[in-house]
């Protein structure tokens, strides 16, 4: 599936494999100014059911996370994890409470209201990329500010601004099929942040990497938060949670757990 929306920390110590400099804070493309809103996100009594008689998917959820946090959302797998993720970006609806994000009651929009918030406040990345094959890079990434209505010059400068910064630039005319794993996130993670969201949601961002790639990911995750943008990741991954998060959420059987704030952060 696409979703046409879908980067701050020290430089990394170690060097890319490829011999290329590593992205940095520096380097990283300035997020955008919020709407004044005292929580970014506000979930208030939040529940999801899939199936009338089934367990609900979530339950009884609340949660309210401010401008600027990076927040790992941890848990078993099916403890709902995504679908807690999904109705944050407005991918999905509750079937009971509310979801407020930049102080507008997504739960409450219309479909054309949903894609247009998901497509000015939220980038995602996914753990498969979710990259159009049929396209070049400089077309993924371009695509959600085309679909926005940015004119094109602009778009373009971003985009460029972006692929330079996240080291894919030698890379732009290139299909995604060409890239590896890590590369085809980075790629991911630019057309995330092409138009300025105020919220990066991640599903698994490093799901499918190797370790050390996955290392890389989590300090582009955290390089990005150090710049001001608001970060939420579902992962199963204690080394990525500890890379960039300062607060940590689990969930089982869709009702929050333990919600902490971290202060052993690895950067
Ligand atoms: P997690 O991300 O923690 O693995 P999910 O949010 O994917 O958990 O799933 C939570 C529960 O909701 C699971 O029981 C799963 O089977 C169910 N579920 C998720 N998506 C759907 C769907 N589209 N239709 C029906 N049930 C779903």
């Amino acid at each position: 599936m696409y979703s046409p929306n879908s980067l701050g920390a020290d430089p990394p110590a170690r060097r890319p494999r490829d011999g290329s400099m590593p992205a940095t804070a520096a380097s990283i493309p300035a997020v955008p100014s919020l709407p004044h809103t005292d929580a970014l996100i506000l979930l208030d009594e939040v529940t999801k059911r899939y199936d009338g008689d089934a367990a609900p998917a979530v339950d009884g959820v609340g949660i309210q996370i401010a401008p600027g946090e990076s927040v790992a959302v941890m848990g078993p797998s099916g403890s709902g994890k995504s679908t807690l993720l999904n109705m944050m970006a407005g991918l999905d609806r509750p079937t009971s409470g509310t979801v407020t994000v930049a102080g507008q009651r997504i739960d409450q929009l219309s479909e054309t209201g949903l894609a247009r918030f998901r497509r000015r406040q939220v980038g995602m990345i996914f753990q498969f990329f979710n990259l159009l094959d049929d396209m070049t890079v400089a077309d993924n990434v371009l695509l959600p500010a085309q679909l926005a209505g940015m004119p094109a010059a602009k778009a373009r400068a971003r985009a460029d601004e972006l692929l330079t910064a996240l080291r894919i630039g030698p890379h732009r005319n290139a299909y995604p099929a060409r890239l590896s794993g890590g590369q085809r996130q980075r790629v991911a993670i630019a057309r995330a942040l092409v138009n300025r969201p105020a919220l990066l949601l991640a599903d698994e961002p490093t799901g499918a990497l190797d370790t050390a790639t996955g290392q890389e990911i989590g300090e582009l995750l955290a390089d990005l938060n150090s710049s001001g943008q608001t970060l939420i990741v579902v992962t199963h991954n204690p080394d990525l949670a500890a890379r960039y998060a300062r607060r940590v959420i689990e969930i089982v059987d869709g009702r929050i757990t333990s919600d902490a704030h971290v202060t052993g952060v690895l950067r």
